[in-house]
């Protein structure tokens, strides 16, 4: 299949400000875009930053709490209360793609505010929908991307280290699946062709993440802001979030689907599955062993899975693996990929990985929570 007769179309948030304290140009971004705020928030989240949302002139009464899982119905409360006329979505992935829902459903303009850089959804106009069982259940999409994006470096440091190592997983995989969508006249998620602007934003994420990745999360696990850090959160937000969107996905990423349906991965976070996914997708592709090492020493580095264990599955059979993959299989941007790979295949290079990921000198451990 060629997709020489798509365009190319690449797509991105109108603004994106990125620092310590952030947070503060809330109440300004706001009023670029309307009056009224609705805010949808994580509980923890709201428990954490009341007090400053209150300070910068957010009323409780501006305030949803977010019931943790993004559901239609969940959706449907939130756009339901019909309050202001700006969305903020603020919290984890989850969080901003249910104000991203409420931003779609009811046609107004959204401000994503992620606390944590654990995934590359913020800037991206995809929203993610589960269903009750906490089951993928179909994906939607905003016209555009978000309006503005407040990523509060003195915010996303504080949260857990583990989110953090989850998001360099779900970034570094840009740079290989972007390269695999091209090679296989894959289109992005724009139903476009990958422009060269996404190819470099990939593979900066890429440089970006193993040159700072071990300083970035040594630091964040002290609590800090370095420069390190500032330059990995751009990565696992900004440039991972451009690049798979208007770069376009494969293996790493679809794997995801196959681990998400089943309950035992309920507790694993999707970066962490990316990085398990990554290593299974370059013994796909038959690249050398030493280049799976040399990344598998990498995760070490960062914290990140490389084995079964490490993304929830202890001892998997070979049903369970086959579910995987045949599931796997199931995503839209694989389909209309020219790649093409066996679910027997993709079963054969997740057991490679996971004995790679076992040798000795390489990470065996579930990561710290
Ligand atoms: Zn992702």
């Amino acid at each position: 299949m060629s997709n020489s007769t798509h365009p190319i179309i690449f797509g991105s948030p109108r603004l994106y400000i990125q620092g310590v304290g952030v947070l503060s140009r809330l109440p300004e971004a706001v009023g670029s875009l309307g009056t009224t705020p609705f805010v949808v928030v994580d509980a923890v989240v709201h428990e954490r930053l009341a007090t400053q949302l209150h300070l910068l002139g957010i009323r409780e009464a501006d305030i949803e709490i977010f019931n943790g899982e993004c559901t239609a119905a969940e959706i449907d409360r939130l756009a339901s209360r019909q309050h202001g006329d700006v969305i903020v979505g603020l919290g984890g992935g989850k969080a901003i793609d249910a104000a991203k829902g409420v931003a779609m459903a009811r046609r107004l303009p959204i401000i994503v505010v992620p606390t944590a850089a654990s995934n590359d959804a913020p800037t991206s106009r995809v929203v993610v929908v589960y269903d009750d069982q906490h089951r993928l259940s179909e994906g939607r999409f905003l016209p555009f991307n978000p309006d503005v994006l407040l990523v509060d470096t003195g915010i996303v440091a504080k949260a857990p280290p583990r989110l953090f190592a989850a998001g360099i997983g779900d970034a570094i995989s840009k740079k290989f699946e972007v390269e695999l969508s091209v090679k296989g006249h894959g289109v992005n998620m724009f139903g476009g062709r990958p422009s060269h602007t996404a190819m470099a934003l990939a593979d900066a994420c890429y440089r970006q993440l193993r040159e700072h990745g071990q300083a970035a999360t040594e630091a964040v696990r002290k609590g800090c802001v370095t420069d390190e850090v500032e330059r990995v959160v751009e990565a696992n937000i900004l440039l991972s979030g451009l690049a798979f969107e208007s770069g376009g996905l494969a293996i790493a990423h679809s794997l995801t689907r196959g681990f998400a349906a089943l309950p035992e991965t309920v507790g694993t976070l999707h970066g962490e599955v990316v990085a398990f996914g990554l290593l299974t997708q370059l013994i796909l592709e038959g690249r050398p062993d030493a280049e799976v090492q040399d990344l598998i020493g990498f995760y070490r580095s960062v914290s990140l899975p490389s084995t079964f264990r490490g993304v929830g599955l202890t001892d998997p059979d070979s049903v369970t693996l086959r579910g995987i993959a045949t599931h796997s299989l199931t995503a839209q941007y694989i389909q209309r990929s020219s790649n093409v790979f066996s679910a027997a295949s993709i079963v054969d290079a997740m057991i490679r990985a996971d004995t790679m990921g076992r040798a000795p000198g390489f990470d065996q451990t579930v990561p710290v929570h």
